[in-house]
């Protein structure tokens, strides 16, 4: 078992957002006609850095210039499950939150679709989402963009970060993101996710809030100056848009690397072996392949996503 990563900021008392439209979420109008634009934390309760940007703003009293913005701690039970001693646990409590969003017609039977089903009609009511997430290694930021032509242009609207990711999501399950009107190509609902970084980095909080600062002012809920200045980060000289092709799922649990990789690493050529599952090599399909969230430290069980592998596009 390896060590656990230092938790380099402090975590929000949220108890006192309880109240709201619905619980932990609260819906500011600007009285004006406009875009109702959503920005959604702690989808995964341990993925903090979203919940310290959404109370921010809701200490701040920021307030939409149009249309309606909306703000939500998402699996705010897990979040208050949070025991520093197992800090993965509070991921979630039950199942997954991000993984019910394609079964939400059936019996809510679990914290999470409970949840959800709470959630749901304001992310109906959405028309531009930002889902703030982390990630359990380090690894640098990353815009994930869905598998939409409409995504990976919304991703580079915002400008940062350098990487763009562009996936379909999870055999699992469907991602809140990829829900009803922003996974139809045909539909003007737009959104996307953000990796910030490690969850409890300091250069998490400074992602999250440099990409919600710009997601704000990008559709027009806010104008630059009512938010804190120091929020918006240097934009980078270029994005590059990498193409998710493979998940890579251990068949046992019993998967060994060929070394450390680090996120959004590119191996240069075909062939190379990324690690062996119950003895067999895994290879990389193409060259110039990019390893998107390698885990080095997850634990493993059968069926569980060891990477992904992209194609720079
Ligand atoms: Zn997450």
């Amino acid at each position: 078992m390896s060590e656990l990563p230092p938790i380099e900021y402090a975590f929000p008392e949220l108890r006192r957002w309880e109240k709201g439209a619905a619980p932990y979420i609260h819906v500011l109008e600007s009285g004006k006609p406009g875009p109702t634009v959503m920005v959604a934390s702690l989808t995964h309760g341990n993925e903090v850095s979203g919940a310290i940007v959404v109370d921010a703003l809701l200490a701040a009293g920021v307030k939409p210039r149009q249309g309606t913005l909306i703000l939500s701690f998402n699996n705010i039970d897990a979040y208050h499950s949070f025991d520093p001693k197992t800090p993965f646990k509070s991921r979630l409590v039950d199942e997954d939150f991000n993984r019910v969003w394609g079964r939400l017609d059936q019996p809510a039977t679990t914290v999470e679709t409970k949840r959800a089903q709470i959630v749901r009609p304001f992310v109906e009511r959405a028309d531009l989402l930002l889902d703030l997430h982390s990630m359990h290694d380090d690894c640098v930021p990353l815009m994930l963009s869905g598998p939409l032509d409409k995504g990976v242009a919304f991703a580079k609207k915002i400008g940062t970060p350098v990487d763009i990711v562009r996936d379909a999501g999870h055999a699992a399950g469907m991602r809140m993101r990829d829900f009803g009107g922003f996974g139809d190509p045909k539909s003007p609902k737009n959104a996307l996710l953000i990796e910030t970084g490690q969850h409890w980095r300091a250069s998490s909080v400074v992602v999250a809030k440099d990409v919600a600062a710009r997601f704000l002012v990008e559709t027009g809920a806010v104008e630059a100056g009512d938010l804190p200045a120091d929020w918006r980060q240097p934009t980078p000289a270029k994005q590059r848009v990498v193409e998710v092709t493979h998940a890579i799922a251990t068949q046992s649990g019993n998967f060994t690397p060929a070394r450390h990789f680090e996120g959004q690493e590119t191996i240069a050529k075909a062939g190379t072996v990324l690690g062996h599952d119950d003895g067999e090599a895994v290879t990389t399909p193409y060259d110039d392949c990019v390893l998107v969230m390698p885990s080095s430290s997850r634990p493993l069980k059968a069926g569980v996503t060891v990477v992904r592998l992209g194609r720079l596009t």
